[in-house]
């Protein structure tokens, strides 16, 4: 069996790090099983969905690196849709009804009322013919609802949650299309998932009841029912299921610097009982991944931690994944002796900029001034096409009484016009003979 999954946004507003959690999850179970992985654009509600929304879900998941092996619109298959409705009429599965949302919303308080379950009492299924012709001849046009099997116990064994179970009669007939026509997401999402092939459902807790009515749907169209991982949904630092995060998407993430990298790193390991590791490349999280390393508690996402684990990508990334983002003129000897230094690719500019100048160093302390002026004899002597920095603090330990901070740290503030810095043997070299003498003069 190859496994197949999807991920299947709606494209009526950009994703946030919740919905990139999922698209990463379901790739990475893919890639794990050396399947495929969809894309499915939800597009069924023509008003709210936009291109331009569609274009910046390819556009995040390319920068994510979350390449889909093919690419499927449901606004394109309102045929089929229709298609295996008319089937699902014919068999008795489906039904007209026609009750307008007041009155249904009476139904309810009514029931609430009584202290029953809010179940729909299918009413429309004791209309007969000629009541709906006169309905019919009112002006009503029916919305359709999906019959649900109250005898059949609807159980599925959950990759996250485990053995789930529900009680058919509890739920009401779901709405699979509405009296305008218009489809719910419910049923042309099981029509999908049967055409494609789609192995394993992997998407938030938020579906789980609806799953319960989809998996009747995908019995009664004889589709192949797939497996289900329904997983914790995502909270902020806090704790709390935050509005923030439902806003948190790649253009924040990339103007706060983070690479695609990290943001991988932490989603797939979130809510693990796997350690978050600094991985830069996503091998080993493909290796590893699986669902039972999931926990049912909902998942904290921290971006002070999104911050560090970046950090620690960042001093891992060769020179080429970085070279169009870095200012001209550092090559892989310059961002090397740079990125041990960054928490984000841009802060090399900072750097770059410290090793071009101008500085502006802090006055020179009195009691510095003289051994300034020695480190400055002893650069112009050096050999600077060897390890500068050894040579000139070797010199300067032999020819005076300074060791250790009294040292170094006159000379980095004269050299960087910082207290700290990349490791000066790194960055003595890129700064050059021409520069340091100049700035050891300055002091
Ligand atoms: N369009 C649905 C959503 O975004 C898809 C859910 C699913 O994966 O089945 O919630």
């Amino acid at each position: 069996m190859t496994v197949i999954t999807r991920f299947a946004p709606s494209p009526t507003g950009t994703l946030h790090v919740g919905n990139l959690r999922t698209a990463l999850h379901n790739w990475l179970f893919a890639r794990r099983h050396g399947g495929r992985f969809l894309l499915r654009i939800d597009d069924t509600d023509g008003a709210r969905s936009e291109e331009r929304f569609v274009e910046a879900i390819r556009a995040d998941l390319a920068w994510m690196g979350l390449t889909p092996d093919a690419e499927e619109r449901q606004s394109a298959r309102f045929d089929r849709y229709e298609a295996r409705l008319a089937q699902l009429v014919a068999d008795g599965r489906v039904y007209p009804a026609y009750e307008t949302a007041q009155e249904l919303e009476l139904k309810r308080k009514v029931l609430l009322g009584r202290g029953l379950p809010p179940v729909y009492d299918r009413a429309a299924l004791a209309l007969s013919d000629a009541d709906r012709a006169a309905l019919e001849a009112e002006g009503l046009r029916p919305h359709w609802r999906f019959k649900l099997d109250h005898e059949a116990a609807i159980a599925w064994d959950d990759l996250v949650r485990g053995p789930q179970r529900f009680e058919a009669k509890l739920l009401s007939d779901p709405v699979v299309r509405r009296a305008d026509g218009s489809w719910l997401y419910l049923l042309p999402s099981v029509i999908d998932d049967i055409d494609m092939g789609v192995t394993h459902v992997v998407r938030g807790e938020d579906h789980v009841s609806n799953t319960a009515t989809q998996i009747q749907m995908f019995d009664a169209l004889s589709g192949a029912v797939p497996a289900f991982a329904h997983e914790a949904l995502l909270t902020g630092a806090e704790g709390k299921l935050s509005k923030r995060l439902g806003s948190l998407g790649i253009d924040h993430f990339r103007a706060a610097g983070i690479e695609p990298e990290a943001l991988i790193a932490l989603l797939a390991r979130l809510g693990t009982s796997d350690p978050v590791e600094p991985f830069a490349d996503p091998a080993p999280l493909v290796a590893a991944f699986d669902f039972a390393r999931f926990g049912r508690a909902p998942a904290r996402f921290d971006e002070a931690e999104l911050a560090q684990l970046n950090a620690r990508i960042v001093h891992q990334l060769g020179h080429d994944r970085v070279a169009d983002r870095l200012p001209a003129g550092i090559d892989a000897t310059g961002w090397e002796a740079i990125r041990p230094n960054l928490n984000t690719v841009a802060e090399a500019a900072d750097w770059w900029a410290v090793v071009e100048g101008p500085i502006s160093a802090p006055p020179v302390a009195d009691e510095d001034r003289s051994f300034l002026g020695q480190a400055r004899t002893v650069a112009e002597t050096l050999d600077w096409s060897a390890d500068p920095w050894r040579a000139l603090t070797d010199a300067l330990k032999a020819t005076t009484d300074r060791k250790g901070k009294a040292l170094f740290l006159p000379l980095r503030r004269a050299l960087t016009g910082r207290d700290h810095g990349p490791d000066m043997a790194a960055l003595l070299p890129l700064i050059g003979k021409d520069r340091a003498l100049a700035r050891l003069e300055a002091g």
